[in-house]
């Protein structure tokens, strides 16, 4: 497909789908913009984006496609100016951000003036940030998530999807709550525990300092998510709040209720406990 698809934000993901785009549609031309000149460097030398251009509004008022590819705070400021903007009649704007129900909300003003804007979140990422790390390949078979609203005609979704074809993604439609309910259960809540189990393990190592040592295995598999941007996380936490508080409340519980079983030495109900876990795990897709 013919195009200019502007990307603003050119780290892990805008790099990654700037590539996917680029394999699917070699006619396509892709605009990239960042606020880090470094990354804009990098992304034109690397070959990620065609053009890299300094001013994201008189990139935005020629584009046929744009994907906010930056910080989920940053991604409501640039839904805020682009409600501004002269934009063309067609222009798709998506995003890829990990929270969808305050992104979405930024971007009534521009559904209600008739602009297609399509929630989007890739489910595939790294702990690793910035444009070096972006690869075409790193959404293949993930699911990707997309939040459009009763405004956004099926022939606006139809043609993001056709846009998004190269990155060999499943798309799945969910409400944005529904989404920020399910990304807070699978995604954002295990961040948390994954840097809990970090700072404890950080405070008994000022008693011992062999725990670093030995923290092997199982240790660093579980925790390996506490090496993420922390700016990001931050943003997401911001986000979706309610949902998390919730989950602070149910994990308190199950801690709550192990810890009990544990204290009373109640073998067949810690073993049940494992038990039902490892099915369950066993038993993912
Ligand atoms: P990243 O740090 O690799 O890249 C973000 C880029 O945005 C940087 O180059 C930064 O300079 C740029 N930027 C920041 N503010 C900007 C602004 N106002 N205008 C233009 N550029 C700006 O981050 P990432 O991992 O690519 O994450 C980007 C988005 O993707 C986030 O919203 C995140 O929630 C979402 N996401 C991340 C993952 C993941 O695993 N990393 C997975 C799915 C979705």
């Amino acid at each position: 497909m013919r195009g200019n698809i502007l990307i603003a934000g050119l780290g892990l993901i805008g790099g990654s789908i700037a590539l996917a785009i680029k394999r699917a549609h070699e006619d396509a031309t892709v605009i990239g913009y960042d606020v880090s000149n470094e990354s804009l460097r990098l992304a034109r030398s690397l070959g990620v984006i065609d053009e890299a251009v300094p001013s994201f509004a008189h990139a935005a008022r020629e584009a046929d496609v744009i994907v906010l590819a930056v910080p989920v705070v940053q991604t409501e400021q640039l839904l805020r100016e682009l409600a501004h903007l002269p934009l063309r009649s067609h222009v798709i704007i998506t995003d890829v951000g990990s929270t969808k129900e305050r992104i979405v909300e930024q971007a009534l003003p521009l559904l209600e003036k008739g602009v297609a804007f399509i929630g989007g979140h890739p489910m595939a990422g790294s702990h690793k940030s910035g444009v070096a790390a972006a690869r075409a390949h790193l959404f293949e078979n993930a699911f990707y998530i997309l939040t459009p609203t009763e405004h956004v005609k099926e022939e606006d979704v139809i043609r993001l999807k056709q846009w998004l074809k190269g990155t060999k993604a499943h798309f799945v439609t969910l409400t944005p709550r529904e989404h920020d309910r399910i990304a807070g259960v699978i995604s954002h809540f295990p961040h948390i525990i994954a840097a809990s189990l970090v700072h404890q393990a950080q405070q008994y190592e000022r008693e011992d300092e062999l725990v670093s040592r030995l923290a092997a295995g199982g240790f660093r598999d579980i925790t390996r998510i506490a090496s993420s941007n922390p700016e990001m996380w931050r943003d997401i936490f911001i986000h979706n709040k309610e949902e998390l508080l919730q989950l602070f409340d149910r994990w308190i519980e199950e801690m709550k209720k192990i810890r009990t079983y544990v204290a009373d030495g109640d073998s067949e109900r810690i073993y049940h406990y494992f038990h039902e876990a490892k099915q369950f795990r066993d038993g993912l897709p």
